[in-house]
Parts: C-alpha cells; structure tokens; sequence
C-alpha cells in the first residue's frame, strides 16, 4: 500500500475568480498528500503563461508540480525555451503529449508525435524530468487500429519516459488488457489509472465522445434518469468510481491520478470512500 502513488490535475485558471477557486481546491486536497499535482497546457501555448503560474505557486506551496506540455503547433525553439522556464523553476516532473490543434489554428508544427517530444526532451534536458506520458487503455480516438495504438504507445515509452498516465475509463478491464498487452511488448514502466469522478451527466457525455472513453450503456441510462437531480448523479457516480478504484487498488495499480477539474468535492469524496 506504502507505494503506491496519489496524484490530483487541475487546469489552469483564466480569471482572477478562478484563480481563487483553484486556491481553494488546492488548499482541500493538500492535507491528502498527493505524489504530486500536473496542470495542463493548452495545446499551440494557449496556456503557456497560465500553466507556469500555476505549476509556481503549487511549489512553492510545497508540492510537487508536474505541467504538461504538448507539442503540436510548436517549434523546436519555442519548447526549449519553455524547458527552460521550468528547469529556472525547480521544476523536475513533466508530462509529455502531443495535444490537438485546436480547428481553425495555425501549422502543425515541428513535433508531430509525443515520442518526438519525449526524444527532443531527453536530448535536450537529460535526465532532469521525470517524464509521463498518456496511455489509452480504449484506444486513442484516432489511432489507425488498436495494434497501432500499442506500438505508438511503445515506442513514447521507449523514446524515454518513466512511466505514463491514463485516460479515463469505466471498463477496469479494458485497463487490465492494456497493461497486459504493452507489458508483452516489453514496456515495464508504471501505468496509472487517471480517474474522472462522475458529477454531470452531460459534460461527462461530452467529453467522452471527443476523448474516446466508453462510458458503459448501464451507467449512461441511470445518470440520464436522474435528469437534473445533481444529488442522485453525484451519489451515483461516487459509487461507480469507487467501486472502479477499489477493483484497481485491490489489482495492485500502481496509483490513481485524479482529473479533478479544479474541484475538490468528488475527488475528497471517493478518496474518503476509499479509506486512503
Ligand atoms: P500521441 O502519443 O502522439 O498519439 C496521438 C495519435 O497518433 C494516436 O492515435 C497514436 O496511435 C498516433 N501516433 C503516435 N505516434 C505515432 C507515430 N510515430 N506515427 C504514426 N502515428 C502515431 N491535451 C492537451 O492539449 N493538453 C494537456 O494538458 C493534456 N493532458 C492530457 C493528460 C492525459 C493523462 C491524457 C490521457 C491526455 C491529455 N491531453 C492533453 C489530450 C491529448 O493531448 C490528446 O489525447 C491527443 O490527441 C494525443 O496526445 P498524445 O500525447 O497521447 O499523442
């Protein structure tokens, strides 16, 4: 149980009001000791600034911080030099992606893959990040077919990151085969869960289809029968996600990472639930 590793992402505030939120949540999930907290970056650097203030002021609170950082849209200097704020920072944990060019913005970029952005990483900056990667235990969304998938999968892993994150999902065996797939294939480093508490039916929905997770058909139809009745939802989804994070732990996963979306509520919840 000592080992195992507990970890929270936020995203980075764009108003002063959410900046203070974000304090707040912060100021809840610190007392449960995470390994460390990630904050996403919004791909082509739309949230450069934003990113680095936050991964700042959370270590300077004294935890550590891992920002993301996503390659496409970017050229080779423009993610040196933001390699270099986080090294000017103390900064020693990174998570490594490709992103998706949001529709209607700019080149593609010098980095059409993550694994090339965890090569340029390792070549530029050595040994000084610990680097993550995303793993997609349901297959990334465009990927050619899932064997493809696994390779691409294998080949961010060997061009040097230390272990990997995934994205959310509701089928815990669907994480089990991909561990079991890509460890075949001789990938040794850590796969954590991420796990995305259940608080709103739509918005989950939503963010399913874009991101390719599955949101099973029997936890789909009772959220929806619970129409706006947020009690029901969150008492519901609280059940589901503990149930799934009781079945990991039990597994020996080697951790869970939190997509918090800058709440604390759910996430303090299940922890609670969970006993840890
Ligand atoms: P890749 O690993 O590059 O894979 C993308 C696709 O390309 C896959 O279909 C893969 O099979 C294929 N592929 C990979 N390598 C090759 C290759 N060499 N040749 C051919 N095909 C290849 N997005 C953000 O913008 N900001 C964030 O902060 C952010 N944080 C995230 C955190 C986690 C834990 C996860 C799971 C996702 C996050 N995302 C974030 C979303 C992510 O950027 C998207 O899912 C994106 O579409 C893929 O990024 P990737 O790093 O997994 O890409």
């Amino acid at each position: 149980m000592q080992d195992r590793y507990f970890s929270f992402e936020f995203f980075p505030p764009k108003t002063a009001e959410g900046t203070e939120k974000l304090r707040n949540t912060r100021a809840q999930l610190a007392p449960l000791k995470p390994k460390y907290i990630s904050v996403t970056f919004g791909a082509g650097g739309t949230t450069q600034q934003g990113t680095l203030d936050a991964v700042l002021e959370i270590q300077r609170d004294g935890i550590e911080a891992a920002p993301h950082l996503s390659c496409v849209g970017s050229s080779r200097e423009s993610i040196r030099a933001i390699l270099q704020q986080y090294r000017d920072g103390g900064i020693r944990h990174i998570v490594a992606l490709r992103g998706d060019m949001p529709s209607g913005m700019g080149e593609i970029g010098e980095f059409r893959y993550a694994n090339e952005l965890v090569e340029f990483i390792r070549a530029e900056t050595g040994d000084w990040f610990n680097i993550e990667v995303a793993a997609y235990p349901e297959y990334h969304p465009q990927a050619k077919s899932p064997r493809h998938d696994l390779d691409n999968f294998v080949r961010k892993v060997k061009a040097g990151a230390d272990s990997a994150i995934t994205q959310y999902f509701y089928n815990a065996d669907a994480y089990f085969r991909f561990v079991d797939d890509v460890r075949a294939l001789g990938v040794e480093v850590p796969i954590v869960p991420g796990i995305m508490p259940i608080t709103n039916y739509s918005q989950l929905m939503r963010f399913s289809e874009m991101c390719g997770a599955e949101v099973p058909r029997w936890v789909a139809k009772r959220l929806e029968s619970f129409g706006d009745d947020r009690e029901s939802i969150r008492a519901f989804g609280l059940d589901v996600v503990t149930a799934l994070c009781e079945r990991l732990l039990a597994a020996g996963v080697p951790g869970l990472h939190f997509y918090t979306l800058n709440a604390a509520g759910a996430t303090k919840a299940i922890w609670q639930r969970l006993k840890l």
